[in-house]
């Protein structure tokens, strides 16, 4: 962490962030999440379902929810990128694969070319062989389905692929429609280009698929939509997610930082008996997830302190894997606001950037006579840590509103009297201007 020097005056006194003496005058802290809240939950959409669009989105827009959507780019129309192999010509693997059975030493470019041969259903036995893989089940299960694979390519078996027709069903959501509802407050992410089995792509595919995608959200909706990528299936293949977390800050099937504990969605792991700072715990609502489960996860997020929920929908409305209805979702919806006061709703990169500024967060604070001055720093070299956080700023006694500057910005936040310890909550960005505190008249 970078030693923080702030020039001080010499009559007043520098406060350690971290000091015992609780209700001291100018001692600040970051809270543990966004407006003092107790938990956090993220709505993330995965596959980019039409539904998701045209049903969810005004529903979450009623209730003013932001959401996060892993969209696959190659299906988007006006993509850079679409599905291909990258590679020698296929037609050297197919004459290849006549004569060497699939081992270890092929499997990877096996599987990477299977489904862009130009032939209909070959996508398939990439789907079935990476899930052998990926699930830690049979190899040479999977080295056979893609022998009998090349085999059924050699002899005819499959008919070939008119060119793009096949490749879209008309009704998909366009980068036009996607850069409105980014303005409005929506996150996007990778879910790769075309949804693959990553584990089991060679290294020039796997890369084809996470850096296009990435290069295409880049390009059509910008820098703050690079952030986040979920990997198909949500593996958790090592080589994958490096390869992931090379491109992007964040990934939602796997979060390797030290004080996160990470829940997947098949766990049934308690969340409550993790010990850690924060516990991120993935659900995921399914056509039979019952709405009393549904919503018993909001309410331990509430009472927990430490859960980070992160719902993960699929289909909506009869579109997409396991949808869910429109009037599920605006009765799950209804209770997530009822818990509003308690649980903080944010997208999937804004809980990320909170608990990664927050852990890398700095604060140095410094009260002379009528003014407490504070700085908030990160050590987070990646320019997206610019999250403005929730600090809390222990004030003199007599003080009932305060008026809190950053730079250009002003707030006006009242006190809030606890046990002889009266503190102010408000918002402030890291690594920029010095942040000053002062007695102002009280709000009416
Ligand atoms: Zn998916």
């Amino acid at each position: 962490m970078k030693r923080l020097i702030l020039a001080v005056g010499l009559t007043g006194a520098l406060i350690a962030s971290s000091g015992s003496s609780l209700g001291q005058a100018g001692k600040t802290e970051i809270t543990k999440w966004q407006y003092g809240k107790s938990g956090a939950v993220s709505l993330t959409f995965d596959d980019g379902s039409i539904n998701q669009f045209r049903v969810a989105v005004p529903i979450m827009d009623s209730f003013g929810f932001p959401a996060t959507f892993f969209i696959i780019t190659g299906n988007v129309p006006g993509s850079r990128y679409h599905g291909t192999f990258v590679g020698r010509p296929t037609k050297a693997i197919i004459q290849e694969a006549a004569s060497v059975l699939t081992s270890k030493d092929n499997f990877f470019e096996r599987a990477s070319a299977i489904g862009f041969l130009g032939y209909k259903g070959t996508l398939e036995y990439h789907t079935r062989a990476g899930e052998l893989y990926d699930e830690g089940k049979n190899l040479h299960q999977a080295y056979h389905l893609l022998d009998e694979a090349y085999e059924k390519v050699r002899r005819g078996g499959f008919t070939p692929v008119n060119t793009r027709e096949d490749f879209q069903d008309g009704n998909t959501i366009t980068w036009d429609e996607l850069r409105s509802l980014a303005s409005r407050g929506y996150e996007f992410a990778s879910h790769t280009v075309t949804h693959p089995r990553l584990a089991v792509l060679d290294d020039a595919n796997l890369v084809y698929e996470l850096e296009m995608s990435r290069r295409d959200i880049l390009d059509q909706l910008g820098f703050k939509h690079t952030f986040s990528v979920e990997c198909p299936y949500g593996t958790e293949d090592e080589r994958a997610v490096h390869a992931a977390l090379l491109r992007y800050q964040v990934a939602r099937n796997l979060m390797p930082d030290k004080d996160v504990d990470d829940l997947d969605r098949s766990t049934k792991t308690n969340p409550g008996i993790s010990q850690k700072e924060y516990v991120r715990w993935q659900r995921g609502p399914l056509t039979e997830t019952p709405m009393t489960l549904m919503r018993s996860w909001i309410d331990k997020t509430a009472a927990q302190g430490n859960i980070w929920l992160v719902l993960v929908f699929h289909g909506v409305d009869g579109v997409g894997w396991k949808p869910k209805t429109a009037a599920e979702l605006r009765d799950y919806f209804g209770y997530i606001r009822s818990k509003e006061q308690s649980v903080w709703i944010a997208t999937f990169q804004d809980v990320a950037k909170y608990i990664r500024e927050r852990q890398h967060g700095a604060i140095s604070s410094y009260r002379d006579g009528e003014v407490i001055s504070v700085v908030l720093r990160n050590d987070l070299t990646d320019l997206s840590y610019d999250l403005a956080l929730t600090l809390k700023t222990y004030v003199p006694k007599p003080w009932g509103a305060v008026e809190v500057r950053q730079g250009e910005r002003t707030q006006s936040v009242n006190v809030v009297r606890a046990n002889d310890a009266d503190y102010v909550l408000y918002q402030a960005v890291p690594n920029a201007e010095l942040v000053t505190l002062s007695q102002a008249a009280p709000k009416r």
